[in-house]
């Protein structure tokens, strides 16, 4: 007599825990998104002023963006070449390279990192030159560190809508950053990646084509003061490779001797 009125209780909590395991989900993935998309953002701020260089420097830290600092123009295009940023703040009057040069000579060489230029002068002309050449966004100075966070916000926004649905796709991969879901275009089958896999994919996903060294991929997914190894890299690599397989991926994570990985399409593309 009993064993309805227990059946109900027992299927209604069910149903509640079912509900709350979806909450916490959503809660889940919506913290690792977060993580995924401020957490991991490298900025680098290339100005030759001290004060203003190291004033960036730590707004964007108190923010929880890594940032780091080039104090000319030269020392700045070292940095981009490294391919380690996600977005670079650039003075146009700098020593050895100024702005314009650095942005030229980054988007001849294929860089597509977004570029923010700072500029002190006011010439409508200095805008206008800077978007010719590539850049994503401006701000006159002097400027509000709000403004200039804004700006940061919305230019790496832009960065990861390069689709609609704000998925990244390489070769025939796509991968979802909300759901950290990996999976082939036009193929249903999909596998959820761990953080550290979903992190070196995305890094090579992003730079498809391009040939990654160990060390930029140790400092991209562990961090500069990890103790890492490049069995590490190894180890990883052979996991995501296996991921790759089950979705039926085309695509390769070939290994350069001695050099580092590339993500490559079937036929090289
Ligand atoms: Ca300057």
């Amino acid at each position: 007599m009993l064993l309805p009125v227990v059946r109900i209780m027992l299927l209604s909590y069910v149903r509640f825990l079912e509900k709350e395991l979806k909450n916490t989900k959503n809660f889940f993935n919506l913290v690792s998104s977060f993580c995924g998309i401020i957490g991991s953002m490298k900025i680098l701020v290339i100005e030759d002023e001290e004060g203003l260089r190291e004033a960036l420097i730590k707004t964007l830290q108190d923010e929880g963006y890594l940032a780091d600092g080039a104090e000319d123009g030269g020392i700045g295009m070292d940095l981009i070449e490294t391919g380690l940023y996600d977005l670079v703040i650039l003075d146009i009057m700098l020593p050895v390279m100024d702005g314009f040069e650095v942005l030229r000579h980054a988007r001849s060489r294929g860089l597509a990192v977004p570029v923010i230029l700072l500029t002190a002068r006011t010439a409508l002309q200095d805008k206008l030159n800077g978007m010719d050449l590539g850049a994503d966004d401006y701000l006159t100075k002097p400027f509000a560190m709000q403004e200039l966070l804004a700006r940061i916000r919305m230019v790496l926004r832009r960065g990861t809508q390069e689709t609609q649905d704000r998925k990244l796709r390489a070769a025939d991969l796509v991968l979802d950053p909300e759901t950290y879901e990996l999976s082939r275009e036009g193929n249903a089958r999909t596998v959820r990646l761990p953080a550290t896999e979903y992190q070196l994919l995305e890094y090579l996903m992003r730079h498809a084509g391009q040939i990654l060294s160990k060390e930029q991929i140790i400092q991209r997914v562990w961090g500069f003061d990890s103790e890492a190894e490049y069995d590490n890299v190894v180890v990883y690599m052979s996991f995501i490779r296996r991921k790759m397989q089950y979705i039926r991926s085309e695509a390769v994570i070939r290994a350069v001797r001695g050099v580092g990985y590339v993500l490559e399409g079937k036929s090289g593309d």
